[in-house]
């Protein structure tokens, strides 16, 4: 995945911090990024209580959401070409004894670094496969790394380079809020299955959500599911339930459901701040999937109109965009899928393809800098990247490196053993619930 190796050139990156950088030096952050802050270094925000600049930056930040201490004066110093010469050493003096894991939507100055780049499912995979890796360092997200470590063995440390990288929608279900529409449903809905053995309610989370929910689904008869696999898990949890809960994500199992032909009146909303989520006893007892109140806010960014305006300026154009963007988006692109899946739709296209692609604009951008054979470009004109993912500069990741080197592990992310082990159930249910083979 190393697009160069040569650290002067940064330019060969398909960098989005030098854009954003490009954009604030010529004073056009208000209209062509979506926040000033994104220009300046990660760090600034550690002491802040916010996710940061990007998608993410107006969202609520849970007051017990994991923070970052300060980095080391040395990293944050350091300049790039020098952060990226301390990688590289650090690296090579750990040898295989440490996996650095990329996921798609880190920037490129983080990306090149990193022994397996995937989405959070195959990433999940190449943790689990690594058992001799004395540590898996995970420039992701929190619950990607907290999946890591209940994945890994015991001897292994799952380090989180920055901890303030957590994901605005995962927060959005928190494990108090899930507990209290479960005794909810269960008051309604009693926990007797019917006379086909089905259960009144299976718990189905998206991969994007704490442990603690993993844990949930462990321990209640349900399971976990990635945008690969959500029509699999799906089909897994109708045969074994009269209806699912379905959270964090809204707009994925909406996406998910619609498609396998699930009418959108038994798809009602459960706002966890309202009784009964907000819903008639009726409804919910009519519903065939309950919405979880989440959203991603970097996939919410995506409107039909920019679907319109790329139409229009690009005919022949093919838009494909990722499921977690709101039901019209989905509906109104040429198709939709997981990042693995845009990724091979656009490797498997004839050359002279347009593709306009609503996924996070670090991957958008890479994309287009490793297909010079297409034209590729994101819905989105403005530049917004994922807030938290954002948070991993080459910094933290050379501070975290360099700490193993000399013998310490900073930023362990480590789940409980009665978390881990209901968590790790309904994760091992995921795994075997091998999403079908789709072509683009
Ligand atoms: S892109 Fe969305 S779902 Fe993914 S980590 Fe960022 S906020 Fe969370």
């Amino acid at each position: 995945m190393t697009l160069t190796s040569d650290p002067t050139d940064t330019r060969a990156l398909a960098s989005v911090a030098l854009s954003i950088r490009d954009i604030s030096r010529a004073n056009e952050t208000e209209t062509k990024t979506c926040g000033s802050g994104l220009a300046q270094a990660p760090w600034t925000f550690d002491s802040m209580p916010t996710y940061g600049p990007g998608a993410s930056e107006n969202d609520e930040l849970p007051a017990a959401a994991p923070r970052q201490g300060a980095l080391p004066a040395e990293y944050q110093q350091a300049s790039e070409a020098e952060l990226h010469e301390r990688i590289i050493a650090a690296k090579q003096a750990l040898g295989d004894r440490v996996k650095v894991m990329g996921h798609f939507y880190q920037r490129d100055e983080v990306v090149q670094h990193a022994d397996f780049v995937g989405d959070s499912f195959q990433l999940a995979n190449a943790a689990k496969a690594n058992p001799d890796a004395e540590a898996i360092v995970f420039c992701g997200v929190h619950f990607m790394a907290e999946t890591a470590d209940i994945l890994t063995g015991p001897h292994q440390s799952v380090v989180l380079p920055n901890l303030a990288a957590g994901c605005s929608m995962a927060d959005m279900a928190d494990a108090d809020s899930v507990e209290d529409c479960w005794e909810q449903l269960t008051d309604l809905f009693g926990s007797e299955p019917d006379a086909e053995g089905r259960q009144p309610v299976i718990p189905v989370t998206y991969m994007n959500s704490s442990a603690a929910l993993k844990a949930f689904c462990g321990r209640h008869g349900g399971i976990v599911c990635t945008s690969s696999n959500a029509s699999t898990v799906l089909e897994w949890a109708f045969e074994r339930g009269q209806r699912v809960l379905f959270f964090p994500d809204q707009h994925l199992g909406r996406n998910t459901a619609k498609a396998m032909g699930v009418p959108l009146e038994q798809m009602p909303l459960w706002n966890p701040h309202k009784p009964l989520g907000g819903n008639t006893e009726e409804t919910l007892r009519d519903a065939k999937v309950l919405l979880w109140h989440g959203f991603c806010s970097v996939h919410k960014r995506f409107t039909v109109q920019q679907i319109d305006k790329a139409r229009a300026e690009h005919p022949g154009v093919h838009v494909v965009v990722h499921p977690e963007c709101p039901m019209p988006v989905v509906d109104a692109a040429d198709s939709s899928g997981s990042t693995d899946f845009i990724v091979k739709a656009i490797a498997a296209a004839p050359a002279g393809t347009t593709f306009a692609i609503g996924t996070e604009i670090n991957l958008v951008q890479r994309l287009a800098a490793e297909n010079p054979q297409h034209t590729i470009f994101c819905l989105d004109p403005v530049i917004c990247p994922c807030s938290t993912m954002y948070r991993i500069h080459p910094g933290f990741l050379a501070w975290v490196l360099e700490e193993l080197v000399a013998g310490r592990v900073v930023n362990q992310i480590s789940v409980p053993a009665d978390v881990a082990q209901p968590a790790a159930i309904a994760l091992e249910r995921m795994l075997a619930a091998v999403p079908p083979v789709r072509t683009a």
